[in-house]
């Protein structure tokens, strides 16, 4: 098996299902990225602030897999967001990364106080003339943001990564990001593991088609149309979160994992539009 692909509105394509690593440590990294590899994931979200471009980069390297096969995401931490330290904090992230050309460069947060995105933004639109990387994209953007860094440089971002699970489904912002033709793709997707896998619906459901919460999970992010990269350091859950491919959920569940909703009051990270 090998995950689908979406088409960003810059032509380019990305694996709807990729595996995350935040919060492991680099050497832990290099050896689950080689496990997720194994187990079918051909797409890795890291970010400079993990810590962990190193061992990313050495999973890459050991692994036999060509840069045609992969596809690496990497994201532009918020002390270096400036036209002129993004294109430095690039380098020392490609150097890390030890790629070539990078498929998926980031702006990790909008920052609005900071107020220095639409800059950043410009750096990221060099760096793609420049060939340094395929695709560029921004992470915890709201609709303000993504407006105005559009109306100022008229390059529409091909991806926002933003919380996004059951509790938390973002209803609005995936309707104005599709409006743009902008993929929205879900960070923290199975709730870090917490609550939502215990939830009585998902599990009914779970049930129903032999699968198990996190699957379950995972399979409605995909039939709603999202980027999705679950994280695990546990190898038999890092094959059990790429099999979740293989479940197929009918309209019913769908309805009823989206219904599980609870506004903002589901949000578990920090609020982009006031964290700074
Ligand atoms: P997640 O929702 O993917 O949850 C991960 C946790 O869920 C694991 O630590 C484990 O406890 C549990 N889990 C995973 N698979 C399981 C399984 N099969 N069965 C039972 N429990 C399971 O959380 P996350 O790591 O916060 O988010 C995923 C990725 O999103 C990160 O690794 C990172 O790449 C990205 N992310 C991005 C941002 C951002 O600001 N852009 C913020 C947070 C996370």
């Amino acid at each position: 098996t090998s995950s689908p692909t979406l088409t960003f509105n810059d032509g380019n394509t990305i694996p709807q299902l990729g595996y995350g690593v935040w919060q492991v440590e680099d050497d832990v990294a290099e050896k689950v990225v080689r496990q997720a590899f194994e187990a079918g994931f051909r797409h890795i979200d890291t970010a400079k602030i993990y810590g962990n471009e190193s061992g990313v980069g050495r999973a890459i390297a050991s692994s036999g897999l060509s840069a045609e096969e992969i596809f690496i995401t990497t994201k532009l931490w918020n002390a270096d967001q400036g036209y002129e330290s993004t294109l430095a904090a690039f380098e020392e992230s490609m150097d890390r990364l030890g790629l070539e050309t990078l498929d998926l460069y980031l702006i990790h947060w909008q920052q609005p106080k900071q107020d220095k995105f639409v800059d950043t933004w410009k750096a990221l639109i060099e760096l793609k003339k420049r060939g340094r990387v395929k695709s560029i994209g921004v992470s915890n953007f709201t609709v303000e943001g993504l407006q105005r860094i559009i109306d100022e440089t008229g390059v529409v971002p091909v991806i926002n990564q933003v919380e996004l699970h059951p509790f938390f489904n973002q209803a609005e912002l995936r309707a104005f990001n599709a409006s743009k033709g902008i993929l929205t793709q879900a960070w923290s997707p199975l709730g870090q593991g917490g609550e939502l896998l215990e939830n009585a619906t998902v599990g009914e459901i779970a049930a129903k088609h032999g699968a198990t919460p996190a699957q379950v999970v995972i399979a409605w992010h995909l039939a709603i149309g999202n980027v999705v990269i679950p994280k695990s350091v546990t190898e038999s859950r890092i094959q059990e979160n790429f099999a979740a491919l293989g479940v197929k959920l009918d309209d019913a569940d769908v309805e009823a994992i989206s219904g599980l909703d609870r506004g903002a009051e589901g949000r578990i990270g920090p609020d982009p539009a006031v964290s700074d």
